[in-house]
């Protein structure tokens, strides 16, 4: 089955039989047993419900994992996987991480014990010499954000193999639709369902795939016990999100690039970084191991008042965190999704007062960039 097929019917399980064409929304908290010692395969629905069971068959075929786990949030996500490990253990991860994976790391994991080396993982030859005896993991996140780094992923797994590594991949950036971690040799996945999957800047979900049965169950465990679980209306949002994940992402992608390339030509726009423009440092390690660049776009202007007059002045594209949903919104990385990051590190990275991340929506690029071009305008008076 194709993947655009799969979004629409990648679950074969029917649970009713009223010939329904829209999965029904499970609004239970417990189950009826049949009999003494018997289930009817849902007991309690912090361990399984059939609406979120459906999601999650159907994120287990487009990652081609052996199973999926939907979560309250891309953070609970995270957060349970990071229960795999233990006081002593050394995790590697990427430095231009999501804030809040930055946080999560730095001030909760740190407390139970487990210690982080972040390190530029688009460069492969930095990772090895950071490799101890403790090191447990790898955690990438390909494309990077706000930065647009492109790790090679089967180069990482390479490294993971050898030294015994579990290699966990946030694809929240491009989505199984234009990249598969787990088909490069990634154990873990992780997404941030609030993004590109759900795609309507309306639910917040999170979800972990994985390839190997053992993890799978070890996971599994972790879920029901710490209880993150996805509730049922919540996953049939996102049932309903993924069957237009592909267009969706073709579109994004799609506008995404006539942006970037015009923002280029603006005399006020100081750089911009786009994975789909060819002088983008990872367009061609992008080009073998992902089949899209994706819709998001970070770019520095000329100085902090043009960031501020354009968050300001823009009305069609909306000044907020978040991305991958239908509509643009533009964001701060420096206020807002790197907020927690320390100013040096930020500043290191290219995370200044004049970056701006555009994630593009669906609309008609004409009307986008007309605002931009408004905006842009406004702020040389
Ligand atoms: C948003 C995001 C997260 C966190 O997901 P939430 O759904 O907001 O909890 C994690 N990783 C990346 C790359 C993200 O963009």
């Amino acid at each position: 089955m194709d993947f655009e097929t799969l979004c629409i019917h990648g679950n074969n399980n029917k649970y009713d039989n009223t010939g329904a064409i829209s999965v029904p929304i499970f609004q239970t908290a417990t189950f009826a047993h049949p009999g003494v010692g018997e289930s009817t395969g849902y007991d309690y629905t912090r361990q399984q419900n059939p609406t979120r069971e459906h999601l999650e068959n159907i994120l287990t075929r487009m990652e081609e994992g052996v199973d999926a786990m939907a979560f309250s949030s891309g953070m609970a996500a995270i957060s349970a996987v990071m229960e795999l490990f233990s006081p002593g253990d050394h995790i590697i991860a990427s430095d231009d991480l999501y804030g809040g994976s930055h946080r999560l790391f730095h001030h909760i994991s740190i407390k139970n014990g487990i210690s982080f080396d972040l390190v530029d993982t688009a460069d492969l030859s930095l990772i090895e010499p950071l490799i101890r005896t403790n090191t447990r993991a790898l955690f990438i996140e390909t494309p990077t954000n706000p930065m647009m780094q492109v790790t090679d992923l089967a180069g990482v797994a390479e490294i993971a193999r050898k030294h015994q590594l579990l290699l966990m991949v946030d694809n929240t950036f491009l989505t199984p639709y234009f990249q598969k971690p787990l088909k490069l040799g990634a154990d873990i996945v992780i997404h941030s369902g609030t993004k590109y999957l759900g795609g309507h800047n309306d639910t917040i979900a999170g979800f972990v795939v994985t390839r190997d049965k053992t993890l799978a169950d070890k996971l599994r465990f972790i879920f029901k016990t710490t209880g993150a679980g996805l509730a049922p209306f919540d996953s049939w949002l996102l049932i309903r999100g993924i069957k237009t994940l592909p267009i969706r992402m073709d579109r994004q992608q799609q506008n995404a690039g006539v942006i970037a390339r015009w923002l280029c030509q603006q005399e006020r726009i100081k750089a911009v970084h786009y994975v789909g423009l060819e002088s983008h440092p990872g367009y061609q390690i992008s080009k073998r191991q992902a089949t899209g660049f994706g819709g998001m776009i970070s770019f520095e202007v000329d100085s902090e008042k043009t960031a501020h007059h354009i968050l300001e002045g823009v009305k069609l594209i909306q000044y907020a965190e978040s991305l991958g949903g239908v509509e643009s919104l533009i964001t701060y990385p420096m206020l807002q999704t790197h907020g927690d990051i320390p100013e040096e590190q930020r500043e290191a990275k290219g995370i200044n007062n004049r970056l701006l991340r555009l994630s593009v929506g669906i609309e008609s690029v004409n009307d986008l960039i007309d605002e931009l071009d408004r905006v842009l305008k406004e702020t040389v008076q």
